[in-house]
């Protein structure tokens, strides 16, 4: 039965992992895959994270099942940091462990779809696996213009989704460091998404997979902690796999607002069976190890000053990529008022291609960029590429 099977695509960007594996010109570029790099190309263990996992290698007395909802000494510690000081919201906010933010937004679709709404509002471009996430839920996709062509965010468009949706739909949003864009909504403009959210049917979900990464913990907060204080109920899927640079340990959360407290234990039944049905508990490791960071003072201050770093320097690699002016028809200046890992080049296919062949430089085919994967040894050989190739 098995031959039934169609081929499917693989995945564009692990195709491009190996690709670029295989080059062998030594001043290749790898701008594609999504982690954060050092001006040295490296994607190191957090200092913190390291000091929390000695600790657990000595003190972890057991490794017995804990339950679908995971390590919860993990879930709370991570409300202040999420949510702020007082973000327990009256006792209506309450959340689980995921593998990695994927299963956080897994979970909130299918939870979302056990709750009846059958369509989700989705700015485009989004992170390709929601859409394959909402295909695979089995839940429609509707997509409205996420960016405008001079680099800032379409506000006009999402509000517009949020007041037209009905009851039965959902709206997803990135809450910071939007990925492939960088490009995020001003505090302006989630005061009136908070605003337009309150007086619509539709259900919140947002994706918040880059906390810290781009201007601060609390200032990439601020939409998600709006919208939060604004409407009844809200899932929220949290991704601690790029601010804690756990990645491959698949460190997340899916947290719920419910309407009243009363209504959670009904509420996280659902999502401990929908849970137990795929996974039945996340991988106990990251989370473990990021409860031990954030119960103690001294590793959570020395956290958030790797997460300063981290975030100095792709402020850093932006400020000159915007320096840089023009490169051929590109404007770099935008760059450097989007945030985190990603931004898009108005690049075309063959454009994309031509900077692999002839330059080693390695992109997504939408025109995505790593600015990560860029430093001061690369980045004016890359500026000078995409003059050549864009010129
Ligand atoms: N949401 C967005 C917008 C992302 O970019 C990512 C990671 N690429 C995730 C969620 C999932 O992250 P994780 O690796 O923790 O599954």
């Amino acid at each position: 039965m098995l031959d039934r099977l169609e081929p499917q695509a693989p995945d564009a960007l692990l195709a491009l992992i190996k690709l670029y594996a295989g080059d062998d010109r030594a001043d290749k570029i790898d701008l594609g895959v999504g982690v954060y790099r050092t001006d040295d190309g490296e994607t190191p263990v957090f200092a913190a994270i390291k000091q929390a996992e000695a600790r657990l290698l000595e003190e972890q007395d057991s490794k017995s099942y804990l339950g679908p909802e995971g390590d919860m000494g993990f879930v709370n510690a991570l409300m202040p940091h999420a949510f702020g000081r007082d973000g327990a919201m009256g006792g209506r906010l309450e959340g689980m462990q995921t593998p990695g933010g994927t299963g956080a937004v897994r979970l909130a679709v299918a939870a979302a779809q056990r709750a009846g709404v059958a369509r989700v509002h989705l700015g485009a471009p989004s992170w390709p696996n929601h859409a394959q996430i909402l295909a695979d839920v089995g839940v429609e996709a509707a997509n409205f213009d996420h960016a405008n062509a001079d680099g800032t965010a379409n506000a006009e468009a999402v509000l517009t989704a949020i007041r037209e949706a009905g009851a039965n739909e959902a709206v997803l949003l990135h809450g910071c460091c939007h990925n492939p864009t960088g490009i995020d909504y001003t505090p302006e403009e989630w005061d009136a998404i908070a605003e337009a959210f309150a007086d619509s049917a539709a259900l919140p979900i947002l994706d918040l997979a880059y906390q810290g990464l781009g201007h601060g913990m609390d200032e990439d907060a601020y939409g998600l902690r709006r919208v939060l204080a604004a409407v009844p109920e809200a899932l929220i899927a949290y991704s601690c796999d790029k601010n804690f640079g756990m990645y491959r340990d698949r460190v997340g959360a899916l947290y719920v607002l419910a309407s009243e407290a009363g209504q959670l234990p009904v509420i996280q039944s659902n999502l401990n069976a929908l849970a137990r049905a795929a996974w039945s508990m996340p991988p106990d490791h990251g989370g473990a190890a990021v409860r031990v960071v954030l119960r103690d003072p001294d590793l959570t201050a020395l956290w958030l000053e790797e997460l300063d770093t981290m975030r100095a320097r792709m402020r850093q690699v932006r400020e000159r990529l915007a320096g840089a002016g023009q490169a051929g028809s590109i404007d770099l200046a935008p760059l450097a008022r989007q945030n985190g890992l990603f931004s898009m080049l108005p690049v075309t296919k063959d454009q994309v291609e031509r900077l692999r062949t002839e330059h080693a430089i390695y992109m997504a085919g939408s025109g995505r960029i790593n600015v990560a994967g860029l430093h001061k040894g690369n980045i004016d050989r890359f500026v000078e590429a995409l003059s050549a190739v864009t010129g």
